[in-house]
């Protein structure tokens, strides 16, 4: 039997797109370097399951990496490694380039916020012998999966005295857990016919936090008094201290590797902190680079990146113009001359649900990185549409760095669609693509992602901030 390929193979291969999987592209010694990083970003996930959280997390890791606060108008020299947080949900890091930055920046721009369950700002009450915390869910959550699971309160209560109260319940193997109730089967007859949207209301995500009531006392809300007894014990805020707090409810689930095999993370919080934490644990081992690397590490992208902490904000301007200054650099001629890497989540092709997908354009598990030129749904909209030149750009630098990627689309172009913060980075005179990790079950309470993606995400961003 020959070995010999046919003609028409080897014309095949000279010129068909032919994506291939990451795990048989991994070198020698990548999959103990592949495992390694991911038991590092399981910890970042553990440790950061609010953006606070994170930012804090984030900041330490920095510190110990050499990073140092940024301070305005400090003069800065190649190899410098800086950072500063915004409002504490928020973190721009760089490392100074040996070369101007008149040159531009090289830039990964993700979000460290995801989806979650916000206390209201009156959240306790009680309602026949149950103590309940309203909440009004965060970002785009399909509400069916937020019953019945584990539940850990994190945030914070910020006092009038200027003091801030830190609450995490439920990280500690001791702590109480939380959870909102659903109907049983055997009476859920008129439940199970309404459609999976409208089926749990928002005003039926109430956190059950407690069933015992006041002892010795006559009124009417005992069980509500115990528990704001219990809060006012622990940290010593009144009921009126909600109103100017933070509180979310998020799945009391630890990060874990998933399968048999253990080659994907299971895990909340991955939109989008597997993308952030590609881009800080680059930028963390870059020495000097040519081009100054910056990491933006944004809030508010799961409800459209508006305001002080959101991508929107001029506060990334802000700290580009900080760079800038000491060298008398135009911010804005810094700007035209950057290029960002939008790194975001994307759906994985899920084979159970193939009819929402078009597969020649979907993104697989284990493929690696996925590139997209657009999002935006219903004809693009809502996309900033990166020109074809950025694209060939990226394919060559990632092509030189053996980074895996694919080309995707979210799914098929008339069943949704959803955006990422490319365009507001675009939007400031910034060439920027969206890349990122494949998930499958995104924004719900356990994302799962493939480690190879999570790897190769990784090796992409800093081959670009090395470019
Ligand atoms: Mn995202
Ligand atoms: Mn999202």
């Amino acid at each position: 039997m020959s070995e010999e390929k046919t003609p028409g193979e080897l014309r095949r291969e000279e010129l068909y797109y032919n994506p291939k999987s990451a795990w048989d592209g991994l070198a020698d010694g990548e999959k103990e370097a592949l495992e390694t990083y991911c038991a590092d970003y399981r910890k970042f996930l553990d440790l950061g399951k609010t953006e606070r959280e994170c930012a804090d997390y984030t900041v330490r890791l920095a510190e110990s990496s050499g990073f140092r606060s940024l301070v305005r108008g400090e003069p800065l020299n190649p190899g410098d490694k800086v950072y500063r947080v915004n409002r504490g949900k928020s973190v721009m890091l760089a490392v100074i380039g040996s070369e101007g930055l008149d040159k531009g920046v090289n830039i990964a721009a993700s979000h460290i916020d995801s989806p979650r369950l916000d206390l209201k700002p009156n959240p306790l009450y009680e309602s026949d012998e149950i103590a309940y915390f309203k909440t009004h869910y965060y970002g785009g959550l399909r509400k069916y999966q937020w019953v019945t699971i584990p539940l850990e309160l994190h945030g914070v209560v910020a006092m009038k005295d200027g003091r801030s109260v830190q609450v995490c319940i439920g990280e500690e193997e001791n702590d109480p857990i939380f959870t909102i109730s659903d109907l049983l089967p055997h009476l859920a007859k008129d439940q199970s016919k309404k459609a999976l949207n409208e089926a749990i209301p928002a005003e039926n995500l109430n956190i059950l936090v407690g069933s015992s009531p006041m002892p010795g006392d006559e009124g009417t809300d005992r069980v509500k008094l115990q528990v704001m007894d219990i809060l006012n014990e622990k940290y010593g805020i009144t009921e009126a201290d909600f109103i100017s707090a933070e509180l979310s409810a998020v799945p009391a689930f630890r990060a874990r590797d998933l399968g048999l095999d253990r080659s994907m993370i299971g895990a909340y919080g991955q939109d989008d902190r597997v993308c952030a934490y590609a881009g800080l644990a680059a930028l963390l081992q870059l020495e000097t680079p040519r081009r100054t690397a910056v990491c933006m590490l944004a809030d508010k992208e799961e409800i459209g990146s508006d305001g002080v902490s959101g991508m929107q904000s001029e506060a990334f301007d802000t700290f580009i113009a900080d760079l800038c200054r000491p060298g008398g650099i135009d911010p804005a001629v810094c700007m035209e001359q950057s290029f960002c890497l939008s790194t975001d989540v994307t759906a994985a092709y899920d084979p159970t649900y193939p009819e929402v997908f078009e597969k020649r354009n979907s993104a697989l598990m284990g493929y690696g990185m996925g590139l997209c030129k657009y999002t935006g749904s219903g004809g693009k909209s809502g996309a900033s549409d990166a020109s074809a030149e950025v694209v060939a750009r990226v394919r060559r630098i990632l092509d030189d760095a053996d980074v895996a990627w694919q080309m995707a689309e979210l799914g098929r172009t008339d069943q949704g669609g959803g955006g990422t913060v490319a365009l507001y980075l675009a939007n400031r005179n910034i060439d920027t693509l969206d890349a990122g990790v494949p998930v499958l079950s995104m924004h719900s309470p356990f994302e799962t992602t493939s480690k190879v993606d999570c790897y190769m995400t990784y090796k992409g961003v800093r081959a670009v901030y090395s470019d």
